[in-house]
């Protein structure tokens, strides 16, 4: 019985050393969730020298997670960008997770196209996370009320299964 109660701290502290990106700094850090049909999401604004798995020249960063993900954006970036910078941000990144918990991550069937949007959208998994952001904001201009932030008016945001690039 002694035995079995020792195991279990080193049991428990398992999960979170199996996800170096979500640690305890992430986890605290400033930030809200949305929730998309089925899909869930917490976003937290860190620093990006914070994201972990990502690259740090990165903005944005999504982390699949059980039906849904986390989703870390850059906190200097998105609290000083425009409502624009903003939306198309928060808008990708939102277009990975369900890319990832809607689509399986079959980008949607883009290809290429995303390269419309720059090269660094060319390989299929950001062309669609683009293609996504950009719909939603041609469906919801800069309202982010449905992605969790700001208070803004009701927006059946763009469903992933219709989105494949403009
Ligand atoms: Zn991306």
């Amino acid at each position: 019985m002694p035995m079995f109660r020792r195991l279990l701290p080193a049991l428990a502290a398992l999960p979170l050393a199996l996800l170096p990106a979500c640690s305890p700094r992430v986890l605290g850090a400033e930030g809200w969730t949305f929730r998309l049909g089925e899909t869930q999401g917490e976003v937290r604004l860190v620093p990006r020298q914070e994201f972990g798995v990502c690259s740090a020249k990165l903005v944005g960063c999504t982390i699949p997670l059980g039906h849904g993900c986390l989703v870390m954006l850059d906190r200097t970036y998105f609290l000083n960008g425009t409502p624009r910078q903003r939306t198309l941000l928060l808008a990708h990144e939102v277009g990975h997770c369900l890319d990832g918990s809607v689509l399986e991550y079959g980008h949607g069937s883009i290809g290429a196209q995303g390269v419309v949007y720059g090269e660094y959208y060319r390989p299929a998994v950001e062309g669609f996370a683009e293609a996504y952001a950009r719909a939603y904001r041609a469906q919801c201009g800069d309202n982010l009320a449905p992605l969790g932030y700001g208070v803004g008016e009701t927006c059946t945001v763009p469903d992933p299964r219709g989105v494949v690039g403009r």
